[in-house]
């Protein structure tokens, strides 16, 4: 397992890595240098030939009738040394290719052919070969042509390259068997070094190790390098209170729903048990049976509109895409809405543009427009006016869908959670009004849903303005129509 976790890990990749690299460049540079060492000995003896030729020209004189003959004073040691020399690897031919005079080494090297010598005498640089001789050493031979008199000859002089090989090949032994060496040195390094790099990412593991859903306000303390690991614990950190914030909204929903769903049961288990105890007639059990019925109800319309709001939030609701025009929609809503209006004595109308479209599910927006203008009316006092008016902005691009009223208003502290769900204002009134806490968060997921925005503004006992902006999908604005309240027809939907 443990073994596992190494390999796997990011220290050992980063040593290995660096190993193969560090082996490559060694093995690389390990050709290269052999090369240059072979290049070096091949000059220095190509350059003793060069010598050996010059001197060869001084000593060596060939009859016109093709006698060879070393002209040099037998008494100077030196002299006689360097002919000694000269005719240890050596042959001299005429131009037709006919071999005058070898000596025994060069013979091993077997002879060069008629057409090689040819060759070598039509050029005139002299050329350099390399010959094995039957023992398994290399020459380095030099062949070119030598004027005497009129005629030339063709000269070839050798010299035994095996010991400068030699020199090449345990340069090449000593330094390739140092390599493993070295490469081990540098995986030893290379790991030590990859932890060293590493060990900020262990520390700060180490810190995340300790975060948990009880204590998401701890935060891993930048290092203040600066560096791409300080980058990650900010982007990390922001991460973390990101979800801090969502758990928090969480547990604050558990409490909520857990609450709402409490009162309803608690009161319906009363009206039971005292039914039970103290009912007499079965006139009194029915009543108190039926009034359990409508707290139940409110539970199920909590529990199934929550359901429906989780659904959407989680992305399962498919919306219905279409061309819809706001203008006859809001005229519909508005119209449902009258009854529900007059009964609480406030003035619904509406200010519309000829068209006004945008690209939306119809039933969602409906479902937007009812739920604001439907608050609008229940929070407002009778005598009161609830206005919606739809404003195309050609120049930005937008749909303005405001929804004004002129009742009690929302005072500033509750404006950040009203689109919370559950959430619901305190009455200061009788409370009479009944809603759910949910219709906000619907609108705020529909308008969300349709790339839009919302905004609110509202001051107590004055009124409030909820302001929706949708992007334009086509409009034309050319006469402004007035609905008042004159049609009379049943609202849609209530806030779930
Ligand atoms: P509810 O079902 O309680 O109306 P909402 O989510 O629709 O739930 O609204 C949340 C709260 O916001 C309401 O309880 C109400 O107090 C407040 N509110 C919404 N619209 C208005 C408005 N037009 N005027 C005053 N208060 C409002």
């Amino acid at each position: 397992m443990w073994r596992k976790r190494i390999f796997k890990g990011l220290r050992f990749r980063l040593a290995l890595s660096y190993v193969i690299f560090f082996a490559l460049l060694l093995t690389a540079f390990g050709f290269v240098l052999r090369g240059m060492l072979r290049n070096v000995v091949e000059g220095t003896v190509q350059g003793l030939l060069e010598e050996e030729w010059a001197a060869c020209k001084g000593f060596l004189h060939i009859t016109p009738a093709g006698k060879i003959a070393w002209k040099y004073d037998p008494n100077d040691k030196e002299e006689a040394a360097i002919v000694e020399r000269l005719r240890l690897v050596y042959m001299i031919a005429n131009d037709k290719g006919e071999v005058l005079e070898s000596s025994e080494l060069y013979r091993e090297l077997g002879f060069d052919s008629p057409a090689i010598i040819t060759q070598v005498m039509s050029d005139t640089k002299p050329s350099y070969t390399f010959q094995p001789n039957l023992r398994g050493q290399i020459f380095m031979v030099r062949q070119g042509i030598l004027r005497e008199k009129d005629a030339r000859y063709f000269v070839a002089l050798g010299r035994n390259f095996t010991p400068s090989l030699h020199v090449v090949n345990e340069f090449s032994l000593d330094y390739f068997s140092a390599v493993p060496i070295i490469i081990l040195t540098a995986a030893g390094l290379g790991w030590l070094l990859a932890g060293r790099a590493l060990q900020p990412v262990a520390d700060v593991a180490a810190e995340v190790e300790k975060l948990s859903g009880s204590n998401l306000n701890l935060r891993v303390s930048p290092r203040g390098a600066g560096d791409e690991l300080d980058h990650m614990i900010e982007t990390f950190n922001g991460m973390v209170s990101r979800l801090e914030k969502s758990f928090q909204e969480i547990r604050q929903f558990s409490t909520d729903v857990s609450h709402e769903l409490r009162t309803p049961i608690t009161v319906v288990r009363g009206q039971l048990e005292v039914a039970l105890m103290t009912a007499k007639t079965d006139e009194e059990l029915r009543c108190a049976i039926e009034s359990a019925l409508l707290d139940i109800e409110r539970l199920s319309q909590i529990i199934r509109a929550l359901l429906q709001l989780a659904k959407a939030e989680g992305g399962q609701t498919a919306l219905q895409m279409m061309d819809v025009d706001l203008v006859s929609l809001v005229s519909e809503v508005v119209s449902d809405l009258q009854i529900p209006a007059l009964d609480r004595q406030v003035k619904l109308r509406a200010l519309l543009p000829r068209q006004a479209i945008i690209s939306g599910d119809r039933i969602q927006i409906e479902r937007l427009l009812y739920n604001l203008i439907d608050n609008g009316i229940k929070y407002t006092r009778e005598g009161g006016f609830v206005e919606v008016e739809i404003e195309v902005l050609e120049s930005t691009g937008k749909i303005l869908i405001e929804i004004r009223d002129n009742g009690r208003g929302i005072a500033p502290e509750h404006l950040p959670h009203l689109f919370d769900r559950l959430y619901r204002v305190p009455s200061r009134e009788s409370g009479t009004e009944k809603g759910l806490g949910l219709g906000l968060s619907f609108v705020s997921w529909i308008v969300k849903a349709h790339n839009g925005e919302i905004q609110v503004r509202s001051e107590l006992d004055k009124g409030t303005v909820f302001t929706v902006t949708f992007p334009i999908k086509a409009a034309e604005v050319k006469s402004v129509a007035e609905y008042g309240n004159q049609r009379e027809t049943a609202g849609r939907y209530s806030n779930s």
